[in-house]
């Protein structure tokens, strides 16, 4: 099987700590996952390059700074319990579970949460755990949640992820009034008051449900 070692090593070099992120524990985890895996074999050659992947269904797989600036910001550590929307090929929540999470994460589209649930399985990740379902609901069973990450961008903040959100807790999730255009929104919640700051301009598939398109 290939390895792609110095693939992983250029692109963490070249597009993330070149673009200033410094997270080692971010820097470590993409140095180690083999994203090439999480994609179809025709499309493993472009797996390291600087743009999302195609993972079928109209859906893909984010461009690796993307992935870094959102894990940085959300500022996990380990033992957290976070939430992943939009599990696609399962490469967010590995990152995620290797920065020590406890990863829940949801996904709409039967074949692809099939796809990730055996993956990420076979890769051996036993604290991630998967649910097909509309992720704008959340998954009040686990919750609260010491961090959201929603990987998917819709026109609000679904309610029942801030209900589900814990205090202390930070949510991050790309909105806009317009598909494929959103402002990536951190909200915080720290002694019961909720504050919100904007990142700057994201592209991301579409969040398909009862609080998304
Ligand atoms: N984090 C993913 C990126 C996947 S793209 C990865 O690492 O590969 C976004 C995903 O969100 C798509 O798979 C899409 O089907 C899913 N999605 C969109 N709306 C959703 C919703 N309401 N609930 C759960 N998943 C959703």
């Amino acid at each position: 099987m290939v390895d792609l070692r110095r693939n992983r090593e250029r692109m963490v070099r070249t597009q993330i700590a070149a673009r200033g992120i410094r997270n080692t524990a971010v820097l470590n985890a993409m140095l180690k996952i083999k994203r090439h895996l999480f994609v179809d074999e025709a499309l493993q050659a472009q797996a390291y390059q600087d743009h999302p992947v195609p993972i079928g269904y109209k859906q893909t797989l984010s461009q690796p700074y993307t992935v870094a600036l959102m894990t940085d910001l959300l500022d996990v550590r380990p033992g957290m319990r976070v939430l992943e929307i939009g599990t696609g090929s399962g490469y967010q929540a590995a990152v995620l579970a290797e920065l020590g999470a406890e990863v829940y994460t949801v996904e709409r589209i039967p074949e692809l949460h099939e796809i990730a649930r055996r993956r990420l399985q076979d890769m051996g990740y036993a604290r991630i755990h998967l649910k097909l379902d509309d992720g704008t609901l959340g998954w009040p069973e686990r919750a609260p949640f010491d961090r959201i990450i929603v990987t998917a961008g819709g026109p609000e903040i679904p309610a029942p992820l801030l209900a589900q959100l814990g205090d202390p807790g930070v949510l991050l999730i790309p909105v806009g009034g317009a598909k494929r255009t959103q402002e990536l929104i951190m909200v915080q919640r720290q002694n019961g008051t909720l504050s919100e700051e904007n990142y700057g301009n994201v592209a991301f598939v579409d969040l398909v449900g009862s609080h998304g398109w």
